[in-house]
């Protein structure tokens, strides 16, 4: 009779029912007319939950999350350019990375674990040269910072850069109004907080964005190349097929369905964010009551900085990563630590996509929590942690 455990790391995610129907289907052809129709929709509904502009590009590609960094590096930015990066953990090293390989001259502007730099430092960054592209994580998966992406694409407009927000753990959850905040590309994978199952890339970008890639005296590797693709998302969007390298075409099935499911909660996309957005918070609220509850401290430093999408929790005093398993066995997988610095002091739970409107999914996964901690010898109470987070959720 017990259910099996829920899936609450930070992505790949819990899906909805609808998408995991659409994910049981037989494989379509990409010339079909019922896929050309889904494609078609899926990309002009990614503009609507980007809060992207009509003229700008979405882009739907097979690959993680780690493709649509890269391809936005390599699009962007070519050698002997220079990149600011606003390096808050694991992908913002990441980021770095790709750009140096590219040949990119890269500047960091770093904080601690659990800080976030501050908007002097990263505007004295791009004032110290003619800076390309500023490159920030929305959220650092590696430690549940959140960075300030409207005020990060505020300076990169008043520096003549663009700007690229790695929204993998973040689009669909966090706020981001693409057009209005003017940036530049916002790029996430299926499988984190916009709520499907891993295997497709998604970028929107900026009509200044395709023109920087048009203006590359270097292209970038032909499969990640805007100028390759863009004609196809384009050729969709018209109802039209076209190909230059297959599309997932069961998982395109289950986008359509998924984007669809977002939107459809609001008249149109303006109200519909509005609620998928203040659905994460609610979450993640009752989430930290609950933790607070437990007598935990989050490793970002301030509320300010502090993601709705996931949980950093650094383990208490005598609980270790041996914690996991008896959380699992409590009925939640949850995610030991990422970040270089510090993996084994801490734990990760997410909370984002679906269900975020499942309060008993989310309670279930506090119970497992707090279980664990008490099985690993933290003082808990388990009742008294589930009712911080009941109390939040019925508010
Ligand atoms: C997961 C993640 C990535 C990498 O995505 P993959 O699909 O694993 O390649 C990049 N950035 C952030 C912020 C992430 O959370």
């Amino acid at each position: 009779m017990s259910a099996p455990p829920l899936l609450m790391i930070p992505g790949p995610i819990e899906i909805s029912d609808a998408v995991y129907d659409a994910t049981c289907i037989r494989p379509k052809s990409h010339v079909a007319p019922d896929v050309i129709e889904a494609f078609g929709s899926a990309l002009e509904a990614m503009r609507g939950i980007w809060l992207a502009s009509a003229d700008s590009t979405p882009f739907a590609v097979p690959g993680g999350g780690t493709l649509a960094m890269e391809s936005a590096a390599t699009n962007l930015v070519e050698a002997g350019e220079r990149a600011v990066i606003v390096n808050t953990g694991y992908f913002g090293d990441r980021m770095g990375m790709m750009l140096e390989r590219r040949g990119a001259t890269v500047v960091h502007v770093r904080a601690d674990v659990g800080e976030v730099p501050s908007l002097e430092a990263i505007e004295a960054a791009l004032a110290e040269a003619p800076t390309k592209a500023i490159f920030a994580t929305y959220v650092d998966t590696s430690t549940g910072v959140a960075t300030n992406p409207k005020a990060i694409a505020a300076l990169a407009n008043k520096h003549g850069a663009l700007s690229c927000f790695d929204g993998v753990c973040a689009t669909a959850a966090e706020r981001f109004e693409m057009e209005a905040w003017g940036a530049d590309v916002f790029l996430t994978g299926s499988q984190k907080a916009i709520g499907l199952p891993a295997g497709i890339a998604l970028w929107v970008c900026s009509p200044r964005a395709m023109a920087a890639r048009e203006a590359l005296s270097a292209a970038p590797p032909l499969t990640m190349d805007w100028l390759q693709w863009a004609p196809i998302m384009n050729a969709y969007i018209e109802r039209r097929a076209s190909y230059f390298s297959t599309p997932p075409t069961t998982l395109v099935w289950a986008l359509a369905v998924g984007l669809k499911e977002i939107l459809d909660r609001g008249a149109d996309a303006a109200e519909a964010m509005e609620i998928r957005f203040a659905a994460h918070e609610r979450a993640a609220n009752a989430m930290r009551a609950a933790w607070a509850s437990l007598g935990l401290t989050l490793l970002p430093t301030s509320t300010d900085h502090t993601a709705v999408t996931l949980s950093a929790i650094w383990y208490p005093e005598g609980v270790d990563a041996s914690m996991l398993p008896k959380v699992k066995a409590a009925g939640a997988i949850i995610a030991g630590g990422l970040h270089p610095e510090c993996k084994t002091k801490y734990f990760r739970v997410g909370h984002m996509g679906e269900v975020v409107y499942r309060p008993d999914d989310l309670l279930r996964t506090v119970r497992a929590v707090a279980t664990g901690l008490a099985q690993s010898g933290h003082d808990a109470d388990v009742d008294a942690a589930v009712a911080a987070a009941k109390a939040v959720l019925e508010a």
